[in-house]
């Protein structure tokens, strides 16, 4: 099964993601991730990447298009994926059917996750990540068991710099999920929104029963 996890920066993609990977043993894949991982290992993408994500701006399609179709041509992603971050645009979508058609697979459902504005603000400003395997908490609504620590890994948690203020204003303007690409999914028939206004533990049940 394929899945792309659609929603505005903060709508719980990463944090979901990481759940439905736990119940059902699909794969996360996570553009996002790919890309800090590139940055932190000092890679020539990572440089290219970075100018981008600093500044809240989307990283060029024919770049990220082309680390996608790298990521999704191994093995592990043979039988299944749930893409987080990816697709942002009409462009990428279409690339992700096409790569995905050559393998005889297509996306079998996408989930947008819906939540309001104001929401969004306090719930990027509070993330925490971890250094070590990305995995999400937020400092009121998802603390982890002891401060400043990983609950699955023992790692650091860090604040991401495209989580300060400024930054999170410009990614929430240019980063909302563009109506061409809500419809691309709704025209093929897999579209699913849900409410991710309420509780974490409680929009987990709502995406695995939309995957049923
Ligand atoms: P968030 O979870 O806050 O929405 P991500 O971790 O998905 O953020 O992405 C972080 C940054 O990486 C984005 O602001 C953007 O610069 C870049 N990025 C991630 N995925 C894509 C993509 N599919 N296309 C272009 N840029 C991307
Ligand atoms: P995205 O990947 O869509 O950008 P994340 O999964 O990183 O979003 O979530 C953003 C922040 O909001 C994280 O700190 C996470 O712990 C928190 N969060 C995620 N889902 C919820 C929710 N349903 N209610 C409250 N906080 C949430
Ligand atoms: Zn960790």
């Amino acid at each position: 099964m394929y899945i792309v996890l659609l929603g505005p920066p903060g709508a719980g993609k990463g944090t979901q993601a990481d759940r439905i990977a736990e119940a059902t043993g699909l794969l996360h894949v996570s553009t996002g991730d790919m890309f800090r991982e590139h940055v932190r290992n000092g890679t020539e993408l990572g440089e290219l990447a970075r100018s981008y994500m600093d500044k809240g701006d989307l990283v060029p399609d024919e770049v990220t298009i082309s680390m996608l179709k790298e990521r999704i041509s191994r093995d592990d992603a043979a039988q299944g994926a749930m893409f987080d971050g990816f697709p942002r645009n009409v462009v990428q979508a279409e690339a992700l059917d096409a790569a995905l058609a050559e393998r005889g697979n297509k996306i079998d459902r996408a989930l947008l996750i819906s939540v309001p504005d104001e929401e969004l603000v306090s719930r990027l400003s509070g993330r925490w990540m971890c250094r070590e395997c990305g995995r999400l908490f937020h400092e009121r609504f998802d603390p982890p068991s002891v401060a400043g620590k990983c609950d699955a890994c023992g790692g650091e948690l860090y604040q991401r710099e495209d989580d300060k203020a400024d930054v999170v204003r410009s990614r929430l303007e240019k980063q909302k999920p563009p109506e061409e690409l809500i419809d691309h999914y709704r025209k093929a028939g897999v579209l699913h929104e849900i409410d991710g206004q309420k509780p974490i533990d409680e929009v987990t049940p709502l995406l695995l029963e939309a995957l049923r």
